[in-house]
């Protein structure tokens, strides 16, 4: 059951005599409701006081920050020298209330609540309330009754019940219905609580929110029916496959489920989410764009978000690759850096050099370039005539793993190979392309730092165009800006995506260093790069990228991807033998292991469909690599939740080997 929180559009518009009245008609109907005042500005308690003077059978759950100025809370707090009210106390206060308590808030939403410039909106996020948005009846009602709704629904927050509050006005009542067709409105005659008919209305104002509730739940409801019947998911056998988990909400690192549990996000998303779901920022960024400038060509025509955006990533890179290409996912970024890498060659009279060095378990995507670049794969076979020919590689990695048994041992004779390989085949060489330091999809396998170097050494040495895919790896994932930084390589081309706009809209970038845009600057036309999509640097994705980016700016979450590898590194000095992880790995905020007991490459292990189903109960979203188990979590996720998290992990592979 859900918690009612009662808000304002303005001061003194009569939250706590709604929120009284609700209380009492629930009483009458015999429904158990505890009100609590989380932050009470002005008159200690005095709220709170009144309610329960009116409501003496209820629970009034004490008030957890009390000023005496009446100023808005951060100004309260500031001027008595006391401590703010913060957001995590709030939510956690919350969820440690008995189930459907009245909860009402101090001035209005926007009012901040402490110097984080944190409001009830923000509140409202990340805790599970029903709205009640309570405003004036008469003059001047609509202006502030619809900004602040079309506030809470921009938000993305459902409001319950809007409560005109004072003498009947049908015709603002009737302007708001017709402004806002599918929102639930009652009229709430301003009787004081002596008045004989305060219990009736009481009683009808809470049959109006019950009404207006379960009518917003059905409308939160997945129709899952229409999913089963014309849904076609990926990567999805549809007639063997479990219904799938329907997702109502996100906020911060939380996903919650239909059937209301809230998980933690252990796989961002398919990797994307670094900055936690539903920032406001990244949506006030979108909204504004989309209202200024949604979306134009962008072959001849540009606009700021490109060219800002295009800047700030060439100098994440120190410039060093300074020039960025638009496309729209990672699939189509490896498409573009292939024919980048080919183009190359062929502008500058090798045409011979079309072949590309893949690693073996590489991923890069689902297009043919892509599909032809990564390692054959039961998915691919039937597409496998249609393919171009690669050279695949084996990467030494740093533990034993699918696609290097041997660990680092195997370092010498791989290096050999490689050197044979470029001094026989330079010639056809059109590029190298690795997804540098982590191996996401081939089970979070993590390479030889001098292997890669030498990699790359040999690349550069023979004039073989060096691709980086960081779709997964970039962007603050491994503990740096980008994989290649980490480890001090030079690539030419690099890919990016998932994380580039926090996880929000679809976008991607193939930046490329000078040297390789100067192979197609020419008078001559047919040396351009043709290619191109209709939505290449929309505007509203450059918009997400550009917040996005202020982000990891402001919450530093480079240094945060750092100390969460360092949390995770703990963990498995701490209780990685105990629990028999077998080649525990970390590498910023990435966490891998085998299911313990499992072998490499057991890809099919039967413990590894239950790792979802056993993981949700103890509140991870988790989503194993066959019988490599991993957790992913946005860089946002704070000690607390990382604490939370770690606590699960333990609990999850306990009950699934039964340690
Ligand atoms: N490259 C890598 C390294 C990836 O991990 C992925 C996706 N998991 C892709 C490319 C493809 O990206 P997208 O799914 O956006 O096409």
């Amino acid at each position: 059951m859900k918690h009612i929180f009662v808000t304002g559009t303005d001061t003194d518009v009569g939250k706590t005599h709604i929120s009284a009245a609700l209380l009492r008609g629930s009483k009458s109907c015999g429904d158990i409701v505890s009100y609590w005042k989380p932050i009470q500005t002005g008159f200690p308690d005095s709220d709170s006081a009144t309610v329960a003077s009116r409501n003496s059978a209820q629970k009034i759950v004490e008030t957890s920050f009390c000023y005496e100025l009446p100023a808005s809370p951060d100004q309260a707090a500031s001027y008595e020298d006391k401590p703010a009210p913060a957001l995590n106390v709030l939510r956690d206060k919350t969820f440690g209330l008995a189930n459907w308590s009245i909860i009402e808030g101090a001035g209005g939403l926007l009012v901040p609540l402490n110097h984080d410039n944190e409001t009830w909106i923000d509140y409202l996020k990340v805790v599970d309330c029903s709205v009640v948005l309570v405003a004036r009846s008469g003059l001047g009602t609509l202006n502030h009754t619809m900004l602040s709704l079309d506030r809470l629904l921009q938000s993305g927050l459902h409001v319950d019940l809007v409560v005109l509050n004072g003498p009947k006005h049908d015709a603002n009542l009737d302007t708001l219905k017709r402004i806002y067709p599918h929102q639930q409105f009652a009229q709430f005659f301003d009787c004081s609580f002596d008045h004989p008919d305060f219990d009736t209305f009481s009683a009808s104002l809470w049959s109006d929110y019950k009404v207006a509730a379960s009518s917003s739940d059905q409308s939160e409801l997945i129709n899952i029916e229409w999913d089963q019947q014309h849904c076609w998911h990926p990567f999805t056998q549809h007639k063997t496959a479990e219904v799938p988990q329907g997702l109502t909400k996100a906020s911060g690192v939380w996903l919650e489920t239909s059937s209301k549990e809230r998980l933690i996000d252990g796989t961002s998303s398919w990797w994307s989410n670094t900055v936690g779901h539903g920032c406001k920022e990244i949506g006030e960024a979108i909204h504004r764009q989309q209202q200024t400038l949604d979306h134009v060509i962008f072959a001849g025509a540009t606009h700021k978000g490109a060219a800002e955006l295009s800047y700030r990533l060439s100098r994440l890179t120190s410039h060093k690759l300074s020039r960025v290409f638009y496309t729209d996912n990672g699939s189509c970024a490896v498409e573009v850096a292939l024919k980048m890498a080919i183009q190359r060659a062929h502008n500058s009279g090798y045409d011979s050099k079309t072949k590309f060095i893949t690693l073996s378990g590489a991923y890069h995507g689902d297009t043919f370039g892509a599909m032809s670049v990564s390692s054959a794969s039961d998915f691919h076979k039937p597409f496998a005539s249609l393919q171009f020919e690669a050279i695949e590689v084996k990467p030494t990695t740093v533990h034993a793993s699918a696609i290097c048994p041997e660990g680092v041992k195997a370092y010498e004779d791989s290096v050999n190979e490689l050197r044979e390989l470029f001094a026989t085949r330079h010639h056809e060489l059109a590029g190298v392309i690795i997804e540098p330091l982590v191996q996401g999809a081939s089970g979070m396998n993590v390479q030889y730092v001098p292997w890669l170097e030498e990699l790359c050494k040999l690349a550069k040495e023979y004039q073989v165009t060096l691709i980086f895919d960081e779709v997964f790896t970039g962007l603050g994932r491994c503990g740096d800006w980008f994989a290649y930084q980490r480890i001090g390589l030079d690539p030419d081309i690099v890919c990016l995506a998932k994380g580039l706009t926090g996880g929000t809209l679809p976008l991607a970038v193939t930046m490329a260093t000078e040297d390789v845009f100067q192979a197609f600057y020419d008078q001559d036309k047919k040396k351009a790069l043709y290619h191109g999509h209709t939505y290449t640097a929309n505007a509203t994705c450059c918009a997400a990228a550009l917040a996005t980016l202020g982000l990891y700016e402001k919450h530093n979450l480079i240094s945060r991807s750092q100390k969460i590898e360092a949390a995770f590194k703990k963990w498995f000095a701490e209780q990685g033998e105990r629990l028999g992880l077998s080649n525990p790995r970390a590498v910023g905020a990435i966490a891998a292991w085998e299911i313990p007991g499992s072998g490499l490459g057991d890809y099919y292990n039967p413990l590894a469909t239950k790792v979802p189903v056993i993981a949700r109960k103890h509140g991870l979203f988790l989503r194993p690599l066959g019988n490599t188990m991993y957790f992913v979590p946005p860089l946002t996720i704070s000690d607390h939740e990382l604490d939370f998290a770690i606590s699960a992990l333990t609990a999850s592979i306990e009950e699934l080997c039964e340690v």
